[in-house]
């Protein structure tokens, strides 16, 4: 008998989990991808377009060229989702499902630091990182601080790779010498959650770039009139220039399901990505996955939110309800291997490749900056964004050449 499967969110996680279910499953089985905005952006390119490498254009899709045929795409806001009677609701129409896959995401929410929203610049949004641009063009020189608000954000690298692509900024326009980068989290080392050896090379990277690094400061609230940051138990600190990494909460839809556990994320298994419903999936941002052996009430270590664990994630759901709903043999589980490249300024980027949740400790290390990682991260944006209809051919090519590298053993 067909099932129905409702993916929600069409980013990363939920565009991998659709179109890997629509080429597995016969077209008896429905699949329907709900997504409130007609547009992808390619988040990881938000801080090129920060330093005016790429255009809004440039990093920005329909999301019809980017679902497989056979998906029904519904461009609307998901309201209500209801775990027993296995129903989600949109503002237009309600849909039951067989199985749900959750991959809405994390909200910005900026409000929640007093006078964070007016303030500060961010490149956390395609919109915020082209104001940024403008700004740097035009700033006058002085002290740019850029702030991590909150755990946890996106993409633990993007913080340091902003910071140095900004240097590079202005490095490029021989005006290094008239700003200082102060880089100020709330995290005891840079990407804690991949051990204190890649954090210390990492912040060598970015100390050698001339950026200032402050862990363990956490962000109360701004002083926009005497432009100063007010830090949990440390003095207020000047900045000329703003730039925040917002908090960052579940979507209000999740957050009132009541699915999601003490955090405020909701709970899945970490090999599976089943969440304590019947048929219920998460991946993404969404989910909280603790990792083994390195939980401490004090200091949460959860798997990173970044779009690398999406893909994967997506990829596990989708193999996972294939199997169920074929009655087949049991489906991929999540490893915990993945990557992230950094972008370090220059034209090249470094590599963090390995197990972030091996136990005990994470088995991650960071290539040295150079520049077939920047080609990398660019061949790869090349793939996301190109129409399903062309990705087959050549960038499948690209993509399994660029995995071989990314599977080199890694030293440092
Ligand atoms: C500046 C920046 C740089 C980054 N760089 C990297 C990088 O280099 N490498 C990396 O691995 N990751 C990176 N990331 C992180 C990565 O983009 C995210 O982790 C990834 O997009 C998460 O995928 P997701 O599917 O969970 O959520 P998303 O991709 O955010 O998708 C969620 C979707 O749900 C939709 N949605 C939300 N609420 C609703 C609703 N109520 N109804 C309908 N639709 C809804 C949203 O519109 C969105 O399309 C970066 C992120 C940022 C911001």
């Amino acid at each position: 008998m067909g099932q129905t499967i409702v993916v929600l969110g069409a980013g990363v996680g939920g565009l991998i989990a659709a179109n890997s279910m629509r080429l597995q499953l016969g077209q008896e089985h429905r699949i329907v991808l709900i997504e409130k905005s007609r547009d992808h952006t390619f988040a990881p390119s938000f801080p090129w377009v920060m330093t005016g490498y790429r255009t809004s254009g440039q990093i920005t899709r329909d999301i019809r060229s980017l679902v497989r045929q056979g998906i029904e795409i519904v461009i609307d806001e998901a309201i209500n989702i209801d775990c027993t009677k296995r129903v989600v609701s949109t503002k237009q129409k309600s849909f039951n499902y067989d199985y749900l896959v959750i991959a809405l995401g994390a909200d910005l929410r900026s409000e929640l630091i007093p006078g964070l929203p007016d303030n500060a610049y961010t490149f956390y949004t395609l919109d915020g990182a082209r104001k940024l641009h403008e700004a740097l063009k035009n700033f006058k020189g002085g002290d740019i601080a850029l702030v991590v608000s909150s755990m946890p954000y996106k993409c633990p690298g993007a913080p340091h790779e902003a910071a140095m692509l900004i240097s590079s900024f202005f490095q490029r326009q021989s005006q290094s010498q008239k700003v200082n980068i102060h880089l100020f989290t709330p995290e005891s080392q840079p990407m804690p959650v991949a051990g204190p050896q890649l954090g210390g090379v990492l912040k060598q990277m970015i100390e050698s770039r001339g950026i200032k690094y402050y862990p363990f400061h956490k962000l109360a609230s701004v002083d926009a009139e005497n432009k100063e940051l007010r830090f949990e138990g440390k003095t207020p600190v000047h900045y000329d220039m703003l730039i925040a990494i917002p908090p960052h909460r579940a979507p209000a839809v999740v957050l009132n399901a009541g699915i999601t556990n003490e955090a405020g994320w909701i709970p899945v298994d970490g090999a599976t990505l089943k969440a304590n419903y019947k048929g219920v999936f998460a991946v993404g941002d969404i989910t909280s996955l603790s990792i083994p052996g390195r939980w401490n009430p004090e200091v949460p270590m959860v798997l990173p939110k970044a779009g690398i664990f999406a893909h994967l994630e997506g990829e596990i759901a989708a193999s996972q309800i294939v199997v169920a709903i074929n009655n087949g043999k049991p489906a991929a589980q999540f490893s915990g291997i993945g990557y992230c490249i950094i972008e370090a300024g220059q034209g090249v980027a470094g590599l963090a490749y390995g197990n972030f949740i091996a136990e005990p400790h994470p088995q991650v290390l960071l290539r040295k900056a150079g520049r077939r990682w920047h080609i990398g991260r660019v061949l790869f944006e090349k793939w996301w964004l190109a129409p399903l209809t062309t990705r087959g051919s050549i960038f499948r090519h690209v993509l399994n050449a660029g995995t071989k590298i990314y599977k080199v053993p890694v030293k440092l």
